[in-house]
């Protein structure tokens, strides 16, 4: 069951490195290995990882800014893995969002233990998410976010995965204006281009799928130089 969950490990020490991914790799999990923060970060948005393992002494940036910076678009559970012992040290990562906090030296069990309890955490969240996930209704499309599913009277419409995501996101968040920005983060990550052209590219094939006529939308609106909006529901 282990082989599915990816832990992205961002530590910058050789043998705590390799002991960690033997550890993690005897138990089965998938694991992704960084040195620095800069490699962690865009590992963190290319492979989505279920869990983060992260250092706080880094060569190239302070571990506590890696959290902060992974906050700002995602909500993956992150175990600090720290050789500083300072109270200080604990209460500001976890205060910056961190979930747990595992100090050097640590054996296999211990980080295991901690491991499976993040794990279990957050799938706690994601199935309160998931009951929450009832489907968008509105003028005829239907939006199913847990069978990725989109229906225009009746009729399905194939989206591609990244569309997918990008109508999803609007339509849980339908009537309020998402700012280019926003979706851009959310769909390409926290260091895509901050270019609108390939946002504008998705919309324009989202709109020629959904849009019974995209020259004048009904489901989702432009908000000319700040974002879209998607209609209420019904
Ligand atoms: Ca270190």
């Amino acid at each position: 069951m282990n082989q599915m969950i990816k832990i992205l490990v961002i530590e910058d020490e050789k043998n705590i490195r390799n002991f960690i991914a033997s550890v993690l790799t005897a138990q089965k999990y998938q694991v992704i290995l960084a040195v620095t923060g800069r490699e962690g970060l865009s590992l963190a948005a290319s492979r989505c990882p279920d869990l983060i393992l992260l250092d706080l002494g880094l060569p190239d940036m302070d571990g506590l800014s890696v959290i902060d910076r992974l906050r700002e678009w995602t909500s993956v559970p992150i175990i600090v893995i720290s050789a500083r012992i300072q109270e200080e040290d604990k209460v500001q990562a976890l205060d910056q969002g961190a979930d747990d906090y595992i100090t050097k030296p640590f054996g296999n069990s211990e980080l295991l233990a901690r491991i499976r309890t993040a794990l279990r955490h957050s799938s706690q969240m994601q199935t309160d998410v998931l009951l929450s996930n009832r489907p968008y209704h509105s003028g005829g499309l239907t939006i199913d976010f847990e069978k990725h599913l989109v229906l225009r009277d009746g009729a399905e419409i194939h989206l591609t995965q990244n569309e997918f995501r990008i109508v999803s996101l609007l339509a849980r968040n339908c009537g309020k204006v998402l700012l280019y920005d926003r979706l851009i983060e959310h769909i390409w990550g926290p260091y895509s281009e901050n270019d609108n052209t390939i946002l504008r590219v998705h919309m324009a094939n989202i709109r020629r799928k959904i849009e019974p006529n995209p020259a004048e939308p009904i489901y989702i609106f432009t908000e000319i130089g700040v974002g879209y909006r998607m209609a209420e529901e019904d």
